[in-house]
């Protein structure tokens, strides 16, 4: 293997920002930077970065970091902290249960991260209650994998954008939020002038730069327009009738489920708002192009029936076994970084461990003597809205935030502060020290950075590259793992967590990942192998699964037809389109999306670092289609007062016609420290999927009014 650092002060590592995974070449610039580049040899971006990956190197100055422990507002050390955290954790433990404390981690962290938070939490403590910002992004992705496929898998690679003939692109602002996956297509389309891009989502936006079609459809219409791309496709004889015989099940349901609410195009185009030329040349192509790839994102997954948008997407698939195969299949992007590790080593509330879930008792028992847990779970704990719903009602009495900031990114965000203001015991851990949610923990706790982290991160493709570091972390600051190992050994679980480094954490993930053949299921994806220590720190990257013993990767999943269910079928699933929950009244007249603009991440905790990234867009703008705007009285530029039954921020307007009329879009990065009005989450409504427990982020029923000004 190529070893890790090429020259003395090249790093290879990891971009740490969205789910497409970028390698980056990077070096410390002896005055507290770094120069980046694109890493010419990752298979992610073969060299390209995007705004945000190239000014990485200028988000690394110490101000505002948080350098050492804090207990009640005064610096500590670290043993102080730690004994504290620990004592507070015991206690809490003994008078209440260990349910009564919650883990609240991020797909910012490192699997070796992850994996220490879920055994700790899970098989030490105790207690149910781990769950993710992850599940604001792509849980319902992950739910509709698991109802399809039988486990949360991606079929597919990057590549296969590349070589589809048809590139579907739902609910996905692809140019700004995964740049580098966009230009690949771009390119790809340069290469290939017949090939065709369709861009499936309510707003114009920059990635309609590159499409063939735009279908603007109403929130929420997705389930509509893909069970008619079911019927149509059966209808007109575009069905792989072997791989439907041989290797799925349910088929029949779901065309009967499609042909009940959606009987025709008129039926489809008079649910989604669309002309019904537009939907029929949809069909038309897709129809016609066996290579065609559907890549969705938020805009599928934040919606109150984000799995059941997922599940009619997989349905088109199977149909025609266009899955697994080079230019064909469904494509999950997911936004964070390692979003896709976190759920490799179960660290969401409804799993247990490594791909395993709870309702498998061999799991349980597997899990419980592999780590040896005294207090092992064994069942699901609370998804995000209803955890920090548990932590106001009292329920939980303690919550370790780890790397994500929910004062901020969580709907309904005024609950979550009101609820972690009333929480007995609040711990963060960032490399921060003045966030909205760090401004209500009890203890601080100082995190390593990107460019200080060493570990793993696995990307939308499943593959797992190495983030290095590049510079030792600087002040008391510490990694994440680390001091969470500490507190395992002072809650007398010395041997559990006796990790000397990341290595250490990734092998024992692996054989967890692969441990026995005793009739788990898990073990038919065993996504990892384990390796010599010796070759973790040149690791190249990887797609998963790797099997001990087996020579060469598998780049594409499920194409043979053999899924991860019992039965080792693939499953349609009978979905019925249903509008998003809270509907446009006549209080509430227009619907707010909101999302992400091209060069901030999440909550700038970095991005917001570096001038150059702020420029693109300096302010949060509300997006107000022209007719909205006479409607209401708003001016272009000038002040908006945004309002819905869960609390209100103000915004300046911009008017564009890519806005759909009845609708207004805001983005989600402005918090409470910039600025006492810019939480739009305080705004978004917290109603969630009932299945995945994703938030509804795209879809709330608002007022705007103008704000006057002198
Ligand atoms: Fe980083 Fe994503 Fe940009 Fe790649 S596309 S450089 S991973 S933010």
């Amino acid at each position: 293997l190529p070893l890790a650092r090429e020259a003395r002060d090249i790093v290879r590592t990891t971009c740490a920002y969205c789910g497409v995974g970028c390698g980056v070449l990077a070096s410390s610039d002896g005055q507290g930077g770094a120069t980046v580049a694109g890493d010419p040899a990752h298979p992610a971006n073969f060299g390209r970065l995007c705004s945000k990956g190239s000014a990485l190197g200028e988000t690394l100055g110490l101000e505002g970091r948080l350098l050492a422990p804090v207990i009640g507002g005064r610096p500590a050390g670290w043993d102080e902290a730690l004994d504290h955290v620990a004592n507070r954790f015991a206690a809490i433990a003994a008078a209440h249960g260990p349910d009564a404390i919650a883990f609240y981690v991020s797909g910012q962290l490192l699997t070796e991260d992850y994996y220490v938070a879920n055994k700790l939490l899970k098989g030490f403590i105790g207690s149910r209650h781990l769950d993710t910002n992850s599940r604001l992004c792509m849980a319902s992705s992950v739910a509709g994998h698991r109802r399809a496929f039988g486990s949360d898998t991606v079929p597919g690679t990057y590549e296969d954008l590349e070589l589809a003939d048809l590139v579907v692109l739902v609910g996905s602002n692809l140019a700004w939020c995964h740049p580098v996956l966009f230009q690949r297509i771009a390119a790809a389309r340069e290469a290939r002038p017949d090939m065709r891009v369709v861009v499936v989502d309510p707003r114009r936006t920059a990635t309609c730069d590159i499409a063939d079609l735009h279908l603007p459809l109403a929130a929420g219409s997705d389930v509509a327009l893909f069970n008619g791309l079911l019927l149509h496709l059966h209808d007109t004889g575009v069905v792989d009738r072997r791989f439907v015989d041989r290797h799925t099940v349910g088929l029949d349901a779901a065309l009967a489920a499609a042909r009940a609410a959606t009987p025709d195009v008129a039926a489809v185009a008079r649910w989604c708002g669309l002309p019904a030329a537009d939907v029929a040349r949809l069909y038309a192509w897709v129809a016609q192009s066996e290579r065609t790839v559907t890549v969705y994102s938020q805009g599928v997954n934040q919606s109150s029936a984000g799995t059941d948008k997922v599940n009619a997407i997989i349905n088109t698939h199977l149909l025609t076994g266009r899955i697994g195969r080079p230019g064909m299949g469904p494509f999950s992007v997911t936004g964070q970084p390692n979003a896709m590790g976190g759920r490799e080593v179960g660290a969401l509330a409804n799993q247990l461990a490594a791909h395993m879930d709870y309702d498998d008792p061999v799991a349980i028992d597997r899990v419980r003597r592999f780590w040896q847990a005294p207090h092992l779970a064994t069942g699901a704990g609370h998804k995000a809205i209803d955890l920090f719903r548990a932590i106001g009602t009292g329920e939980i009495k303690a919550v370790w935030v780890m790397a994500t900031n929910p004062a901020v990114s969580m709907p309904d965000a005024g609950q979550v502060v009101r609820a972690l203001q009333a929480c007995d015991f609040v711990v963060v851990s960032d490399f921060v020290r003045d966030t909205d949610t760090a401004r209500l923990a009890h203890v601080l706790l100082p995190a390593a950075a990107w460019g200080e982290k060493d570990g793993t991160v696995t990307n939308s493709e499943r593959r797992i590259s190495r983030q290095r570091p590049l510079r030792p972390a600087p002040g008391l600051a510490r990694p994440d793992w680390w001091a969470l190992s500490q507190i395992g050994r002072r809650l007398g679980y010395a041997e559990a967590f006796d990790y000397h480094g990341p290595a250490d954490i990734f092998r024992e993930h692996a054989r967890l990942s692969a441990f026995e053949n005793d009739g788990a299921r898990a073990f038919d994806i065993g996504a990892v192998a384990d390796i010599p220590a010796s070759l973790y720190d040149g690791l190249e990257p990887f797609q998963w699964p790797w099997r001990a013993g087996e020579s060469g990767l598998q780049q594409r999943l499920f194409g043979d037809g053999s899924f991860h269910t019992p039965d080792r079928r693939g499953r349609f699933v009978a979905v019925t389109p249903r509008p998003p929950c809270h509907a446009a009244t006549e209080a509430f007249p227009l619907v707010l999306n909101t999302g992400r603009y091209r060069d901030q991440w999440h909550t700038m905790t970095r991005t917001g670092r570096t001038p150059r990234l702020s420029a693109h867009r300096p302010v949060p703008l509300l997006a107000v289609h022209p007719d909205d705007a006479a409607r209401f009285g708003l001016a272009d530029d000038g002040l908006a007062h945004i309002e819905s039954r869960w609390g209100a921020a103000v915004m300046r307007v911009q008017t564009t016609a890519e806005q759909r009329p009845g609708t207004v879009f805001a983005p989600m990065h402005w918090t409470g420290v910039l600025s006492a009005a810019g939480r739009v989450n305080e705004v978004v409504n917290p109603q969630a999927d009932p299945i995945s427990g994703q938030p509804e982020l795209k879809a709330t029923p608002v007022r705007v009014s103008a704000v006057a000004t002198r």
